[in-house]
């Protein structure tokens, strides 16, 4: 999870509530969350509830030794990115090198000299900020900046797990740009990057912040719609469709409009939502909206699903 506007969020992990005190009156005024373990079951727990940006491990606890926590910590995906930093009494070569073998990015010896804490701390950061970052633009499109395919396949896959788990709807619309291989042939490929980039704003403006548009390739996007059911869904497609038709993409002299067929499918319309398969509800948008480019493009189709009144379905 990333927090790109709040202050970085570092967990201590310490069976001495001293060491907690002298944390937050040495990293005062670093514009840090600190948050507080002394015990390192309810350490591991938090974060895995929430992945902090940076752990500070005691390497001598009472109970445990701060290795097989660091090693819980990098076996679990949830938490195996987040940073660790040693807090050790023991400044001998074998602890620390058995600290940085059990996954840790540093090593800082007690007493520890406030400078150097801060400066480690921040360097620490710096790195787990940059990895954010590269982790972020792996899952975005190039072009329009908005989510790629790679995101939408994994975030159907948790929307239909939320489907099952707590009977959820969710709604996936595809929208698929009409003749815009006569837009690119006419104006060139700039342009035809342009206008995705505009239509992908479109889309990002009309949709709620809870939304996922995707890019799902070439000029189809794919929109996830949690807890969205039909008839929702129809009502969001239709403003889809109607703020693209409205766009003009500015060309030198003269704008150039384009219109999109919209294809929908949502979850309530199945008898059984919790057996729907990412496949089958890709399949069933992607198919409305090849029946609204049958009826004449620039419209909104929605499947059916296998119910025989979606509407009554809810
Ligand atoms: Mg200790």
């Amino acid at each position: 999870m990333i927090y790109p506007d709040s202050a970085p969020r570092v967990l201590v992990i310490d069976d001495s509530p001293d060491i907690h005190k002298l944390l937050d009156v040495r990293l005062r005024g670093e514009g840090l969350a600190l948050l507080h373990a002394t015990d390192p079951v309810v350490g591991l727990r938090l974060a895995r509830e929430a992945p902090p940006d940076l752990i500070l491990l005691d390497m001598d606890m009472a109970n445990t030794n701060g290795l097989s926590v660091c090693r819980a910590l990098k076996e679990d995906l949830t938490t195996a990115a987040v940073p660790v930093i040693f807090l050790s009494a023991i400044a001998g070569i074998y602890d620390k090198v058995a600290g940085f073998d059990a996954g840790a990015v540093d090593y800082i010896v007690k007493p520890f000299d406030p400078a150097e804490l801060r400066a480690r701390v921040r360097a620490a950061l710096r790195t787990k900020r940059y990895q954010d970052m590269l982790a972020l633009r792996a899952l975005l499109d190039a072009v329009t900046g908005l989510r790629n395919r790679t995101y939408f396949e994994a975030r159907l896959t948790d929307e239909l797990a939320a489907v099952r788990r707590y009977a959820r709807n969710v709604c996936l619309i595809m929208v698929d740009l009409d003749h815009f291989k006569a837009v690119n042939d006419t104006y060139g490929h700039p342009f035809g990057d342009r206008v995705l980039q505009r239509v992908g704003g479109v889309i990002e403006g009309t949709l709620r912040t809870t939304d996922a548009p995707c890019r799902y390739g070439g000029e189809e996007f794919a929109l996830l719609l949690p807890e969205t059911d039909h008839a929702q869904g129809l009502l969001t497609a239709e403003r889809v469709r109607a703020a693209i038709a409205a766009t003009g993409i500015d060309r030198g002299n003269e704008v150039v409009h384009v219109t999109a067929s919209l294809g929908l499918a949502s979850t309530d319309t199945f008898a059984d939502p919790t057996r729907l398969s990412a496949a089958t509800l890709v399949q069933a948008s992607d198919a409305a909206m090849y029946r609204a480019k049958r009826q004449g493009r620039n419209r909104v189709v929605a499947d059916d699903g296998d119910l025989p009144a979606p509407a009554a379905a809810s």
